[in-house]
Order: structure tokens, then sequence, then C-alpha cells
């Protein structure tokens, strides 16, 4: 059986097809359209140009994954499509899509979660996931240790936060540091080149929420407002004294204070609940520095580490299709004619009814 799958949660439009195998899902073609250029000068996305967006690109993203798969639409036996959360007008864009092919091809449409689709990217490329698994979530709008126990959605807790950003996202983070650097929009991928060419200890920037005391209130929480604003504040410092801003050590050193603590925090995580296999996920899991240093600090922990290839990171609709052929095998319900956006749908919630 082939699964379609429709993301539009942000600014990119993606289509994936995948099948349903005994074990992992696998991938037969996706495509992929970013808004992303259209929201550079603005710093940061723009809800109403990022549907729009969408809009335009959707049936001939669609196609492009039909393409890339060599496949027509009368092999799809069902559609999964980004319920949420999300963008509530990119959503609906997606989520009015797939209810259209849902409906002329005469198959189900599984509303499934985002996230769990970032987790499910990973099992396209290197097969199953061990269950429980610890899943670090890093993206533009989320920084979660999740415990993941089944991508199929069955049970009362397929999928249960561990820990969570109290603030701001590991990729807001770079995304307003790249801002205030003038690197413009997505700063990740920016930075991450940047940083490349700088020292990475140069400016000891601050690591949220490691204190003794938060070590003991907030294990596994993350936090990176602190940080952000004191790369400003350091930014600030060196222009008002009327000194240049060594942007590559600013970047090496804000990105060193980032993934020391996320890897720090996973590593402890792991570890305190005794799970062996760690995978990154999200868009921040593409950052070089993060990949090397989770695979240091697992390998030196005894933990397996998974991370799925970068452009399997950023949001893309190979994700969503993989996690559709992880609840159509579970024999999960299709989701009803009344399905929606959920803005906020928590990550419990892999397929919504
Ligand atoms: P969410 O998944 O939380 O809804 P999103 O879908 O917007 O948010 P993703 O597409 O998963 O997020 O990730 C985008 C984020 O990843 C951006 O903040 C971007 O700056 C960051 N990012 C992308 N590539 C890199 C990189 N190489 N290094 C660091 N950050 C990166
Ligand atoms: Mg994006
Ligand atoms: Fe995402």
């Amino acid at each position: 059986a082939v699964v379609l799958g429709i993301e539009s949660s942000c600014d990119e439009t993606g289509a994936g097809l995948v099948r349903i195998t005994d074990g992992a899902p696998e991938l037969l073609g996706h495509a992929l359209a970013s808004s992303s250029d259209q929201h550079a000068r603005f710093g940061g996305v723009v809800p109403e140009i990022a549907s729009r967006a969408h809009l335009e690109s959707m049936t001939g993203i669609v196609r492009g994954a039909f393409d890339a798969a060599g496949l027509r639409h009368a092999d799809v036996d069902a559609v999964a499509v980004t319920a949420g959360p999300g963008l509530a007008g990119a959503l609906l864009v997606g989520v009015a899509a797939a209810k259209a092919y849902g409906a002329a091809w005469r198959v189900p449409v599984f509303g499934v979660n985002h996230l769990a689709g970032h987790v499910a990217a990973d099992t396209l490329e290197h097969g199953e996931l061990p269950t429980p698994s610890l899943a670090l979530l890093v993206s533009g709008g989320h920084t979660q240790l999740l415990r993941i126990d089944d991508l199929g959605g069955r049970g009362p807790a397929p999928i249960t936060e561990i820990g969570t950003t109290l603030d701001d996202a590991a990729g807001e983070a770079y995304d307003k540091v790249a801002r205030l650097l003038g690197l413009g929009y997505p700063g990740g991928p920016v930075i991450d080149r940047m940083a490349a060419d700088g020292d990475p200890a140069a400016i000891p920037f601050p690591r949220g929420l490691t204190g003794p005391r938060d070590l003991r209130d907030s294990p596994y929480d993350f936090s990176f407002s602190g940080l952000k604003t004191a790369v400003a504040r350091h930014v600030e410092g060196l222009l008002a004294a009327g000194r240049p801003v060594p942007v590559a050590d600013v970047c090496a050193s804000f990105q060193e204070a980032v993934v020391d603590v996320l890897t720090g925090k996973t590593v402890r995580a792991a570890t305190d609940l005794g799970i062996g296999t760690v995978v990154v996920a999200g868009g921040v899991a593409a950052n070089g520095r993060l990949r090397a240093l989770a695979a240091q600090r697992c390998a030196a922990a005894g933990l397996s580490l998974r991370v799925p290839r970068p452009g399997l990171c950023t949001d893309n609709g190979a994700m969503i299709a993989a996690v559709g052929a992880h609840v159509a095998r579970a024999g999960g319900a299709p989701s009803g004619p009344y399905l929606g956006g959920d803005p906020a749908l928590p990550v419990s919630t892999v397929l919504v009814a």
C-alpha cells in the first residue's frame, strides 16, 4: 500500500509518497517548495504570505512527488496530512487539499501530528525505531525531549513529553540571533556556515537552565531567550565601543552554547530513563555541530544515536507520509469529514480523529 503525505504547517509545501512494508516505510519520492525567500526581508515567517504560497504550490508539488516516485494517483491507498501544530491558515491549505484528494480518489485521510513526522522521518532512512526511544526534537517552533513508544499512535501515551523549552525554541534562537547580526532568514543554515570559521570558545555565552538548582527543578527543560539576549548585549557593547563585531566568533560561540545544552540534557535524560536509543529530529538537527557533538556524547555514554540526513530534518512531505504509514499499519481510524488544522495540537496526539 502507498501513502501520500502532505505538509503545509509553516513555510514549506511538501508532498511525499511512501510504501507501507512489514518494517519501516519505504520512501518512494517527494517534492518540496519553500516560501522562505518571500519572508527573508521580514526576518521571520509572515503567515498570510505562507498560506498564499501553499495555495499556489500545492498541486504542482503533489504532482512533483508522483513524478519523483514514478507513480500515478491510482496507486495511492491513503492520504496523510499535517493537522497541527503550525500556522492556522497554512495548515488549512494542506488539510483542504488532502480532503479533496481523499474524496476524489476515494481513499482514507489521516490527519497527523507534524512533530511525530519529524521523528518518523528517521525511519525512512534508518529503519524502525526501537521502542522506547528518546527523541530530541529541535525545530523552529519546538525544543522537546520526547519518549517515543509508538509512532502508529496506539495506546494511551504513544509519545510523551519529558522536557520542553520554557521560552524560545532552539531554531527560533538561531533565527533571532541571525536577524540581530543581519544575516537574514532562516538563520540556522547561515549561522551553521559562519560558525565554521569562528572560535566556539571566544565568548562564554550562558548555558540556560544548567545551574545546580535548575538541574534539580527542571532537569530536562530548556531556555534559550537568555542566551539570545546575551548575544544582543554583547553585540551592542561592541558597537557602542566602536569595535568591529567578530561575526564568525559570535556565531560559533552562540552555537556552542545551544548544542552544549541540547546534547548534555539529552544524554542525561536517556541515561536517567534507561533509554538506549536517541534520535535527533527537526530542522535544527541539520546542524553540523549538533550532529557532531551528539555523536561524541552519545558514544561516550554508550547510547545509540540516529539522525536523519539534513534534507529529511527540515519540513517535508515524506515525513508526514511516514507517520501515515505507521498509523495506517497500526489500524488507526481515518480522520472524520470535519478534520481541520489545530495550531496547538499536543505532541501526544499522533492521529487526529
Ligand atoms: P515546528 O516543526 O516546530 O513546527 P518548523 O516546522 O518551522 O517548526 P523546521 O522546518 O523543522 O521548523 O525547522 C526550521 C528551523 O530549523 C529554523 O529555525 C531554522 O533556522 C533551523 N535550521 C535549519 N537548518 C539549520 C542548521 N543547519 N542549523 C541550525 N538550525 C537550522
Ligand atoms: Mg521552514
Ligand atoms: Fe517542522
